[in-house]
């Protein structure tokens, strides 16, 4: 049996950096209180809860002054940052660079936007850690839609610009997009003049879906290895059984089935951007225990 890791899956470089950021802290004896899950991995979670880390809540903020608090890759809005100042909290910013800079050109727009009586629109997941702190760079005035119906309070007369998530999927993008063109042009014939769309979801993540199908069509089977809180693992892994039904979705390798193997020539691995490789290097260890245990 044929066993590959997709060479394209494993974590992205926002969620490297601040898994390292949290590593050297623990390693220099500094405490770090991860501000919510570090990555929506749980068994990544816990290997870092085995080395010390903690994850802490927002209004646990109170109870942790004086400490350290680790601001993982999704940002936070200025609230957070007023709230550390007021308890004296040592923050540990691990933000993406790329988020850093999307929250700037937020706040930049919602500048430009607020006097005219415009709407700054953010394309995402209501309630997602990225999503609340690209809203907080608007005062909490940005207009967040998940999916078409909730473009139906927005005022198409006024000036609009959008902005996606970084973890969104393109096709889903455009298609909210193209709707929101549709509605501008009902006021103006020019709509460019009333909308501005900015293109901003990641490379590491867009270029994923395409690279998972290829990768999926190779092989007789496909492990799909994912948290169960991630939606990019939950995009993926449809990705993954539309190219290959053959298809299972595990959390760790406790979860496979020798039967989905059995017969096959080769199996390929690979994960969400929240997936750790040695996670699927454990998964390809027990796979390869599997076979041989068959003879
Ligand atoms: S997906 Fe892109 S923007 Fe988001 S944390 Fe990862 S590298 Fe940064």
């Amino acid at each position: 049996m044929r066993i590959e890791i997709d060479p394209n899956a494993g974590f992205c470089f926002g969620v490297v950096n601040a898994i390292k950021t949290a590593e050297e802290n623990l390693s220099k004896g500094i405490e770090i209180n991860c501000l919510g899950e570090i990555v929506h991995n749980e068994m990544e979670n816990n290997r870092l809860k085995g080395i010390g880390m903690k994850t802490v809540k927002h209004d646990q903020l109170p109870e942790l002054a004086g400490r350290s608090v680790l601001i993982r890759a999704h940002g936070e809005p200025p609230s957070t940052y007023e709230l550390a100042k007021k308890y004296n909290i040592n923050l540990v910013d691990a933000t993406c660079p790329v988020v850093l800079k999307l929250q700037e050109r937020v706040r930049k727009a919602w500048e430009r936007l607020q006097p005219l009586g415009g709407t700054v629109i953010i394309f995402g997941k209501k309630g997602h850690a990225e999503v609340i702190g690209l809203c907080g760079q608007t005062n909490n005035q940005a207009v967040v839609v998940q999916d078409l119906n909730d473009l139906d309070g927005i005022d198409f007369s006024k000036p609009v610009e959008i902005f996606s998530q970084t973890t969104k999927e393109p096709e889903h993008y455009r298609e909210i997009v193209e709707e929101i063109k549709r509605r501008v042009a009902i006021y103006n014939t020019q709509p460019e003049t009333l909308l501005k769309v900015n293109n901003t979801i990641c490379g590491q993540v867009s270029n994923r879906k395409p690279h998972i199908k290829a990768f999926a069509q190779k092989h007789d089977v496909m492990i799909f290895v994912s948290g169960t809180n991630s939606s990019n693992g939950k995009m993926l892994f449809e990705a993954c059984l539309e190219a290959n039904p053959n298809s299972h979705l595990i959390v760790n390798s406790a979860e496979l089935n020798p039967e989905w193997l059995s017969g096959y020539q080769s199996v390929g691995i690979s994960g969400a951007t929240s997936t750790p490789l040695w996670l699927m290097q454990e998964v390809a260890s027990a796979i390869e225990a599997i076979v041989k245990g068959k003879g």
